[in-house]
């Protein structure tokens, strides 16, 4: 009778079957290895194509028109996928999305990245999303991205992962010595104009080029073109980024949680992609939506607000009806159901003032399950309806999928956005459900194994609605 009259937030790691403890810690090392290998938006897409090609989708593009089970995919200029799985039922009754996005908070380099000063070479960057920036001094970074030359050919970039590998660094003051940075504000400790990489300190040395005035800089210019065959200019036309080097590993000792660099917010997308890929045959066509640009406001070709998939969706529509019409595609759109697929801020024991700790949801309490998010009265959010809400109380209930619901942190204490708002503007049902994460935007996030896997049970059990 309690059971069926109350609704509590907790840790429901103790109600797992040894069976599903199993499945959640395989998935769990799976999980880890994708992190490892995905770190940016770039990486995560590659994966992702080649992970949906050995699970039998198809470039959209290849397809001439669309049937109940095909399964195709479309890449965004790198950074974005779209996957679906086509329903049996028709596609102007709406189709099911699970919305990610694949960037996470790091640090890019500027334009004209590389300078010397005081016989040593950095890299200056320009931080993305948002970050506490004291936390990304004295940790080891690894640079990935691409150059593109002129010419259209793209050098990949990733080093400082591998064992063998260097590794880079931003300096900081040493404790004994920074009696007026301690002073400071954390917001001013460390200016953004200060997170300069630590590249080099040896000066160039070889052959007759005496008239050289910076020889540090030089040299790495020089090892730059020699490993990747690129000069200076070239990193106007690249997308290098600054991660963390740390690898997933397990937290704990039990084991109970995955800390790494990026789970925001790749612990969702990951399980939406291993969903989709789960699917067979559902009733509404099961959209897979991985973006770009979630961390500084969804803008521009790759995000969210762009026209993008509204454009691939028509694509699929046109492939799937008889006679097309736009009409057919408001439809489409109008009947759809997304879930907003970002994580939430869990519960810290260690700052229970950024929380209200009866709506604040817990690690390995389940997925969570936002209504809205936004800031002060729920300013930007999109405030999921109460008959949307039933809906997924309904499928998680009848699936056995773990949640919990909650808010984004206490009224008044901040607040923050997903592309929940820029879906449902498409007149798309959307709620955001995702993985609660300690320590969000930090260069080492943790969350929990119950949670990350619910998150792919979540979103299969949604796709077979
Ligand atoms: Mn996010
Ligand atoms: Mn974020």
């Amino acid at each position: 009778m309690k059971k069926e009259l109350m609704h509590e937030i907790n840790n429901k790691l103790g109600e797992l079957s040894a069976a599903e403890t199993k499945s959640m810690n395989a998935y769990a090392e799976d999980y880890k290895k994708f992190l490892d290998i995905a770190k940016t938006e770039r990486e995560f897409s590659a994966e992702a194509q080649k992970y949906l090609e050995q699970n039998g989708f198809k470039p959209l593009e290849s397809m001439e028109s669309l049937k109940a089970g095909d399964r195709v995919y479309t890449i965004n200029r790198g950074k974005g996928v779209i996957a679906a799985v086509i329903g049996s039922k028709p596609i102007t009754e709406g189709v099911s999305i699970v919305g990610a996005h694949i960037d996470s908070p790091r640090l890019d380099l500027k334009p004209n990245p590389l300078y010397e000063d005081g016989h040593f070479a950095y890299f200056k960057t320009h931080y993305y999303g948002g970050i506490k920036k004291y936390q990304w001094t004295t940790v080891p970074l690894a640079l990935h991205g691409v150059a593109t030359l002129q010419d259209g050919t793209q050098i990949q970039i990733k080093i400082g992962e591998s064992d063998g590998d260097p590794t880079f660094m931003i300096t900081d003051v040493l404790p004994h010595f920074a009696k007026e940075q301690m002073q400071k504000k954390l917001i001013e400790a460390i200016p953004g104009e200060s997170l300069n990489i630590l590249l080099g300190n040896a000066e160039y040395s070889g052959g007759k080029d005496n008239d050289i005035k910076e020889k540090v800089k030089y040299n790495i210019m020089k090892l730059l073109n020699e490993k990747y065959e690129i000069c200076e200019e070239d990193f106007i036309s690249s997308e290098i980024e600054a991660v963390p080097a740390y690898k997933a590993r397990d937290l704990g000792f039990d084991r109970s949680m995955v800390a790494a660099y990026g789970q925001d917010d790749r612990v969702c997308a990951y399980g939406a992609l291993r969903a989709v890929a789960d699917i067979k045959r559902p009733n509404y066509t099961a959209v897979c939506l991985l973006v770009d640009k979630e961390e500084i406001g969804s803008i521009g070709n790759t995000g969210m607000r762009s026209r993008h998939f509204e454009n691939i969706l028509a694509k699929i529509v046109y492939k799937r009806v008889e006679d097309y019409s736009d009409l057919k595609l408001r439809d489409t759109m109008s009947n759809s159901f997304c879930l907003s697929a970002d994580v939430c801020a869990a519960f810290d024991p260690g700052f229970p003032e950024a929380s209200e700790k009866r709506n604040a949801p817990v690690v390995n309490g389940g997925i969570g399950v936002m209504k809205y998010s936004g800031s002060g009265g729920k300013s930007g959010s999109s405030d999921a309806g109460a008959e949307t809400m039933a809906s997924l109380r309904r499928i998680f209930n009848g699936s056995g999928v773990k949640w919990q619901a909650g808010e984004l942190g206490k009224i008044d204490g901040g607040g923050g956005g997903t592309i929940a708002g820029y879906v449902a503007n498409l007149d798309i049902e959307t709620v955001d459900v995702g993985v609660p994460v300690l320590s969000m935007h930090s260069p080492y996030e943790t969350t929990g194994k119950l949670d990350v896997y619910m998150a792919y049970k979540g979103y299969k059990a949604f796709f077979e609605r």
